[in-house]
């Protein structure tokens, strides 16, 4: 790509109303044009970011067994209802609207009971069993507060993927096997280090839920951890998890630190109020299991920048840089010089290496610094 081309120009200044270092950053680099609190656009070069995290995350999920697809923004009541997450009560996030019936609707914020009216139609046996199925969805939040730059969207990508199984030791297993690919997916965003498999607030059918936290000192979560001993716990649920695991409230430090994924098991709670059910081995209809697996991607990217900026901007870590190669032509002024960088240019473009081509005719500190 010639830089020359790119609409988006790097800037001095962010908007007034920014006060997120992570969106300040992405804003003035050219990777997210705010639109509103909470509401930002991806520009190309936020974009090639973005499709990285989701592609190491992809390869991840498929190399667990999951099938890609995608569901809908929109929502109609009844798949909500019968698990009681249609009440603005139960659930305080959801943008709702009308058809020009008049029949209301809602924008999906999360899926597990459009997944599991889906999945209903196309379960009958246990031989059906297991499934697992995930998505990258934007996801709609009427966030009361958006004041975290893209770490918290009223309108955010998610990686949402939902699991159905025949058995609890089914279920049970997989969610194992999910830790463990997550854990792989920190790792290659360059966040291994600092994110902890955290105890955290439960469903119904357990006690504790898994968060995946990075610590962050622009998160909005406090974590309880012990690096040496690598246990983490949520400050949400600090008393009845340390009792469970055993460890003493003094042996954990306090750090400020962002949920970049969580993680549940359902069991049968919503096949239960769903009536999803599939025919066991003799014949009898039996409650389908369900576990959940999210992972905040735009978090993520906001994450990784709040954490490894330096005071001269972004440093994005190979994985996801946008470009593998910033090739910097100075001196334009000469033509043999130009006529050098240009070679270099095409032919790392013919090697097939992402480059980003500097050929502006701008002065050498504007390029550099
Ligand atoms: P939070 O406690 O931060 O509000 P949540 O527990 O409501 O998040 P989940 O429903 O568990 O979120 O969503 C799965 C993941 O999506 C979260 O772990 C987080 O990484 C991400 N996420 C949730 N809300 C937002 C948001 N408003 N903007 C960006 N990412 C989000
Ligand atoms: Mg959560």
């Amino acid at each position: 790509m010639r830089q020359s081309k790119l609409f988006t120009k790097t800037r001095r200044e962010s908007p007034a109303d920014e006060t997120a270092k992570n969106a300040q950053l992405l804003i003035r680099a050219g990777f997210v044009y705010k639109v509103m609190a909470g509401v930002y656009a991806y520009t190309p070069l936020g974009l090639r970011v973005l499709d990285k995290i989701k592609q190491i995350i992809r390869e991840e999920m498929n190399a667990i067994g999951g099938q890609e697809l995608i569901m809908t923004s929109l929502q109609p009541p009844e798949v909500w209802q019968s698990t009681g997450r249609w009440s603005d009560e139960v659930v305080d996030v959801w943008f709702k609207t009308k058809l020009k019936d008049g029949n209301e609707l809602g924008l999906g914020w999360s899926h597990e009971e459009a997944i599991m009216t889906m999945m209903g139609n196309y379960i009958n046996s246990y031989k059906d069993l297991p499934i697992s199925v995930y998505q990258f969805q934007t996801k709609l939040r009427n966030e009361l507060r958006a004041k975290s730059g893209i770490m918290r969207g009223r309108e955010f990508v998610m990686k949402d993927m939902y699991s159905l199984h025949a058995s609890k030791a089914d279920m049970d297993d997989y969610y194992d096997k999910v830790i463990e690919a997550y854990k792989r997916i920190y790792q290659r965003l360059g966040l291994g280090e600092d994110t902890y498999v955290t105890f955290a607030g439960g469903g119904a059918f357990t006690k504790f839920s898994h968060e995946f936290q990075t610590i962050c000192e622009a998160g909005e979560d406090v974590l309880y951890v012990n690096k040496a001993k690598n246990i983490a716990v949520n400050e949400e649920v600090l008393d009845d998890a340390s009792s469970e695991i055993g460890i003493a409230k003094n042996e954990l430090e306090s750090v400020k630190s962002a949920e970049v994924g969580n993680i549940f098991k359902f069991g049968t709670e919503k096949g239960e109020q769903m009536n999803v059910t599939y025919k066991d081995a003799d014949g009898e209809d039996k409650f389908v299991y369900l576990a959940s697996y999210g992972i905040g991607v735009t978090r993520v990217m906001g994450v990784v920048v709040e954490k490894l900026a330096d005071e001269k901007g972004i440093i994005w870590p190979e994985n996801i840089a946008p470009y593998k190669v910033h090739l910097v032509g100075l001196n334009r002024e000469d033509e043999s010089i130009v006529d050098f960088t240009d070679g270099i240019y095409n032919s790392l473009k013919d090697k097939g290496v992402e480059v980003l081509y500097d050929d502006r005719e701008a002065r050498v500190g504007e390029k550099i610094c």
